[in-house]
Order: C-alpha cells, then structure tokens, then sequence
C-alpha cells in the first residue's frame, strides 16, 4: 500500500546546473539541445533520490525550464497575441523575459513564497487548447526509468484566479473552456497505464474566496472525475487551511485531498467531514517551507491525533507543499558548523524524514539504520533544546525586562525640533541608499573574502568608494547624503553577518524565479549585536561633509521575511531580538553624531498573510518591532524608513503607525496617484515619493521630473515632501546615475523658483 507522498521536487539543480545551462543558453554560448539534455539528467536525478528514499508518490511535471504556471498557460494554448508568431523555446522564453519586440510577461509573487510566477494573460478573446506534450513525455519519461509518478497540474481554478485580465472581462467566464482542455488531457493521461493519480494544485483555496468562486469548485471537480475511470484526481491546497472548499470537495467524487498541517493547523476543523466522506487525506506534515530537522515525535503524535478522527487506512503522509522552496542538500555545506549542521534537513534529507515518520506511524518494520537515525533525531533535537549556541541569557532578559516600546516624543513635537535642528524646508533631496555595486567593489569585497587582501586593503577601497560617492553627491547639490552601501552585499546578509545567531550555507540556494536563486540566512539562535555594524563607516561618510550624512539600516520585518527562522520559539521573540540589536545600532548612530537614519522595511507587505483573520496579527507585529527598533531614538534623530512598493491602499494606517518621520516609498510608475491615498487619510509624517524609475538604464529628463513634482504638490503641500529616487540604485550604473541625479536636483530647482 502507498504511504507517503511528495507534493514536488525542486528543479534547479543542487549545483544550479538548471541555472548555469539556461544562463548560458540565453547569452548563445549554447544550443537548447544542451539546456534539455541538462533538464533530462536533473528529473532522473530527483526522480531517483525519491525512489530510493522510498517515496510511494512521486510526482512528474513539477519540473520547469522556467515557471509551472507558464507551462500550464503553454499546455492549454493561452498565449498572448504578441508572442503568436513564435514558437517551442522562443516562444516559451520570450515569453517568461521579453524579446527584442514584445515585453515579457508579468511576474509575481506565488502566494506568501519567494517564488514568482508568470502571470497569465486573459482577455475575453482568449481560446484555450491542448497545446502541449509536456505532461505526457514526462510521464513517460519516469516509466522508462522505472518511476510510475503521479501527474502534478494546477488547477483550473488557480490558474484562472491567478491571471489577470487584459480587457477588465471576467477571468472566470472562461473556467469551462479550460476544464474542457484539462479532460482532453485527462483522456490522453488515462491511456498511459492502468492506474494513474493525476494531483490539481488549488493553492488559491487557502484564500478567503468569494461565492462565486467557491461555487466553481464542485462543477469543476465533478466534471474532472467524470473522464476516466482509471485516474484517481487528488486535490491539493498549501501554505494555509482550505476548510472553505475542504466543506465542497467532500461531496466531488475526487480520491484524495491533501492538506497543509504545518501553515494550514486549522485544516484540522474539517477532518471529520473528510472523515465522513471516506476520502483519502494526504496529511501534509513535512515542512516544505522551513529547514529544520522534523522532530519526528511530534510529526507521529500530529498524524496521532489526525488518525484520531480519519481512519489510518485512508492517510497518506505528505510534504506540507511542493520542496520547490527549501534549498537541495546539506552536502555540500563544508564550513557550516557541524552542529547548527545537524539541525538542519533540506529537500533530499526531508524525503529521508518522510519516509521515516511514515514507517514509525504506520509501524512498519525499522532497519537498524532507521532504528538509529530515530535514536540519533530524539538526541539531536534534545541536544539543539539545550545547546549553547542558540541561547544566550544576557539577550533572554533584556528582552524580558525591555520597557521602553516606542518613542518618547510624539511626530507632532519631533518633527519641531527635527525642523528646527536640520534646517529644511520644503522637498528636500535625498536617495534611498545604496549606489552602483561597481565590479571592483564586488571584487574587492570577493578578495576580503577569500583572504587574498588585507582588512586595511578592504578598508582603503571602500573608503575610496565613499569619497567618491559622498563628493559627488555634494558636488550636484543633493540636500541629505548617503555613504552609499559599497560594504553590503545584500541588506540582510551583511547585517546577518555581523550579528550572532545567523548562520551562512555555502549552497543553501531556493528558485526565486527562472534562472535566479536566492540564499537567505539561517537564524538558529538568540539574536545579539556584539559590535556596532555601521557606525564606523558612516562617521566616515559624515566627516567628509558638512551636510546631513544619513544612516542606512535593514528593519527587522524585512531580516525577518528574508531568512529562514529557527521553529523552537515564537517568532515574535526572534523578531524582538532583532529589533532589539537595530536599536542598539540607532543608538550607537545618534550618540555618534547621525541624526538621520533611514531603517528599511522593504520586505514588510511581503510577510502579508493569506488570510483576512491573520492580517491585524500580522500588523501588529510588524509595527509593534519596527518601532522598538527605533525607540530608542530622541527627538532631533530624525528616523526614515523605506518600502519598495506601490500599493499602499489597504495598509496605509498601518505604515502611518510605523510612526517613522519620514518613509519613501516607489511611486514613479504611477504617477501621483499613490500621494492621493496618504491624502485620503490625512497622512500625518512626511513623504519621499519616488519621482523616477530605478529599475531602468533610462535617465529621466528634467522636464519629466519638473512635471512628476508638480503632480505631487498638487497633492500635498510641498513642506511635506521629499525628492528621491524610488529605490537603491545598486543594480545601476554611475554614468547613468550621476545624470539622473543632476536632473533631479535640477529638477526640484526649477520648481521651487517656479513658485
Ligand atoms: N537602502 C537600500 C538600498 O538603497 C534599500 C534597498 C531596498 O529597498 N530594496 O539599496
Ligand atoms: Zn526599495
């Protein structure tokens, strides 16, 4: 009998090898021939650690050359007008990154993941066909090799709900049109063996749905298990509970559900009805999220209790969702300390866990091996409860004894003072950070690294950097100056870095989208700040002017959103730690002499949760370890902050909360629409909307900027308006920058004498 079942495998490769041959086959210093050959020997691999792991299902097209959704908009023939004259890879890259005549397809978010997906494109003319052979060769393909997979497909439901519509029609009119395609394709699969599990990912279930779309689900889902009746359909949601359309799927003929118990916990609410239908639940217990080593007491006891209700036959154990976002394998991790090390299980050692919670819960017979590993996971996970490296008392009571949560002053009487002390006016200049990460920069940084240059040499360099960038921005009239970020790497990883409590694979490295991978820092213990991160080079920075030199710090929220969070105590604790050792940095920066300090929050809509009834939590908690992190700040310390966003609408109050002095915010792709929002409120601090884009070369006019500006005063009084760019501008370059500033100063000039 089946046991346990893996939602999907990641694609990229455990040596990237997926990225490294279709890097190379986009800049043509290779045929696709390569990039498929390179793919083929990928699914066997990944196949075949499933099998020997001896995982029952293991599924076939999870894999991509770029995205799963983009497959499924190739497979039922949906492609946009513009990319119709191109066909097989052009077409399929053309689409995911734009050719020299038509625009790429948007991409986005895949729920409260890193990874992005293409969006689809639907207008009310579009037709949907069977258009593609993918699904059937792979199948194929994993037979050949010995592998009888089940079949992965998004749902017609998801895949709609995730479009967006061209022409304002209704995404949804088209819903028959593509479970029409899916049957087609369903008849094709049933032919391909006696018995097939054909699995409809609905992670769009997990949303709060309206009516209309819950009323979808079981015409859809009836129809599907209405084609053949050899294919068994398994309906899976992930990242969240699904009791909404849990409530409808029960009453469709589908074989199985298979539900998130790690992010989903109230998916529990529903087992009785699954119960009572006699479905079978695939028990997502196996974190596809996090990189913790399962405590495999706990997992047995979690499946225990769900048992409790749903008869042991009909559970299958699962992965909470698809491994696509949990990096490979601890192998190569050669300097990672050994015993952070053996907390830790990535994709290929969670199907090793898998398989080991499956035999313990359904009391399979034990090898030897197995009987040691089980004894080995009790220790080590007694041994990381207990071990010195993640506690530390001196953090434990501060945070315990903290009592100050916010500033003392209220944004009415700071912003006097802040007024009075920095002598500003009205649309004061500024940028948001960083400046071009140069390649000597990377490379000096690379050498520091790798120990073939001295700190004194590292040092020179980055000050040199620094004397530059600080001259410059004097030389064109900016108001308030930045040093210019020219030591980071990253915003989180170089203050990861330098606080304990983060640790650093070397290959830890999850799919982002297409060929980009990122590689996000563990937190495994207390957070502390041993030595002050910044301070030295922007003291640095402020001694070589006598204009306002401003700190640049990451938030808490964003270091939080973009690493991988240790799981033995709440979230809210690590965050205050975190926040704890920002302020310690703040306070370094004042009593240094910086009154400005910017503290980003890039990452803070990213951590928005899924549901409605999360989201005041959700809030609090960001604003509430914001604010600590700045506490500490007096009166004529002026805090910034910074999002990356343009959609401000719904979380407006919640930024005003934040109750930095100043926050800027992405605006110039939307002109001065987004000002009208913080007007509607009456939006108390002060603004720094974006007036150009900093994600293309292209360097603005003045006159461009000139009118971007007026539309802003329009809106808001001038007095309450800064002038900056969107965004850091480390992805660009100086020439384009220097030129894009000097028209921004100028830019603001010109208005200012216009009034
Ligand atoms: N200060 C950072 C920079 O300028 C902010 C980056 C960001 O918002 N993503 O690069
Ligand atoms: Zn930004």
């Amino acid at each position: 009998m089946s046991k346990n079942y893996v939602i999907g495998f990641p694609r990229i490769g455990e040596k990237r090898e997926l990225k490294k041959v279709l890097e190379q086959y986009w800049s043509k210093q290779t045929d696709f021939n390569e990039v498929k050959y390179v793919a083929e020997q990928l699914r066997k691999r990944h196949w075949n650690y499933q099998k020997e792991a001896k995982i029952d299902f293991i599924a076939s097209n999870d894999f991509s050359y770029y995205d799963n959704m983009l497959d499924t908009t190739i497979l039922l023939g949906a492609i946009p007008q513009r990319f119709q004259n191109l066909k097989d890879e052009e077409l399929y890259f053309a689409m995911a990154r734009g050719n020299e005549t038509s625009v790429a397809m948007e991409m986005t978010k895949w729920f409260n993941t890193n990874y992005h997906y293409i969006v689809p494109e639907i207008s009310k003319d579009t037709k949907f066909t069977l258009n593609s052979k993918k699904v059937i060769e792979e199948y194929k393909e994993a037979l050949e090799l010995g592998i009888k997979t089940k079949i992965n497909l998004i749902g017609a439901i998801t895949y709609l709900g995730l479009s967006k519509s061209i022409d304002n029609s209704d995404i949804f009119a088209h819903i028959n049109n593509v479970v029409e395609v899916y049957k087609e394709l369903l008849l094709e699969i049933s032919k391909l063996n006696d018995e097939i599990v054909v699995e409809f990912a609905e992670p769009l279930f997990v949303k709060d749905l309206d009516t209309k779309v819950l009323s979808l689900i079981k015409p859809v889902y009836d129809a599907l298990t209405n084609v053949a009746p050899n294919i068994k359909i398994v309906v899976t949601t992930y990242f969240e509970h699904s009791n909404e359309a849990t409530k409808i799927l029960v009453n469709t003929p589908i074989w199985a559900l298979g539900l998130d118990f790690i992010h989903g916990n109230k998916n529990l609410e529903t087992l009785e009805l699954i119960k009572n239908s006699n479905k079978v639940l695939i028990a997502g217990v196996i974190d596809g999220r996090n990189i913790w080593k399962s405590n495999f007491e706990d997992k047995v006891a979690l499946l225990n209790k769900i048992s409790n209700v749903v008869s042991k036959e009909n559970i299958i154990v699962g992965t909470s969702c698809s491994l696509l976002h949990v990096p490979f394998t601890l192998n190569y991790e050669e300097k990672l300390d050994s015993e952070i090390k053996s907390w830790l299980a990535f994709a290929v050692e969670k199907l090793k866990e898998l398989s080991l919670v499956t035999k313990q819960f359904f009391d399979l017979k034990l090898s030897l091996e197995d009987t040691a590993t089980i004894k080995r996971n009790v220790e080590e996970n007694k041994q990381r409860k207990i071990s010195s490296k993640i506690h530390n008392k001196v953090v434990q009571d501060e945070i315990k004894n903290l009592k100050v949560f916010e500033r003392a002053d209220k944004f009415q009487d700071r912003i006097k003072v802040q007024r009075e002390f920095f002598k500003y006016d009205a649309l004061t200049t500024t940028t948001i950070g960083s400046f071009p990460q140069t390649p000597e920069i990377r490379e000096n940084r690379k050498q520091y690294k790798a120990n073939a240059i001295s700190k004194e040499q590292y040092v020179a360099e980055i000050k040199k950097y620094i004397d530059d960038c600080v001259a410059f921005q004097d030389e064109i009239g900016l108001d308030v100056l930045v040093h210019g970020e020219p030591e980071r790497n990253d915003m989180v990883e170089y203050f990861g870095e330098l606080m304990e409590g983060f640790a650093f694979t070397q290959n830890a490295w999850v799919q982002s989208y297409g060929s980009r991978c990122v590689k996000p820092p563990l937190i495994f213990g207390d957070v502390s700040r041993p030595n002050p991160m910044t301070v030295e080079w922007i003291k640095y920075a402020q001694s070589k002017t006598k204009k306002v030199m401003k700190g640049m710090l990451t938030g808490p929220v964003t270091i939080l959103n973009w690493s991988f969070v240790r799981d033995d105590i709440p979230r809210n604790e690590v965050t205050k730690q975190i926040a704890l050792a920002i302020n310690k940095e703040v306070d370094d920066l004042q009593n240094a002499g910086i009154k400005m300090i910017q503290v980003d929050e890039a990452a803070f809509k990213e951590g928005y949760p899924l549901r409605i009834e999360n989201i005041k939590a959700y809030e609090n908690w960001a604003v509430e370890n914001f604010r600590l992190s700045v506490s500490c700040a007096k009166a004529d310390t002026q805090i910034h902050t910074h999002m990356c966003y343009s959609e401000f609408n719904d979380i407006i109050k919640t930024i005003e909360a934040m109750d930095a002095d100043v926050i800027s915010i992405e605006t110039a792709r939307s002109g001065n629409r987004l000002l009208k929002i913080f007007k509607e409120v009456a939006y108390k601090q002060e603004i720094g909307p974006g007036i150009y884009d900093i994600h293309s070369p292209r360097v603005p006019s003045v006159e461009e900027m000139v009118n971007q500006i007026k539309a802003l005063i329009e809106v808001l009084p001038k007095e309450q308006l800064w002038i900056n760019p969107d965004c850091g501008l480390k992805t660009r370059k100086w020439p384009e920058v220097k030129q894009s500033l000097i028209n921004l100063v100028e830019a603001v000039k010109i208005v200012k004498n216009s009034n």
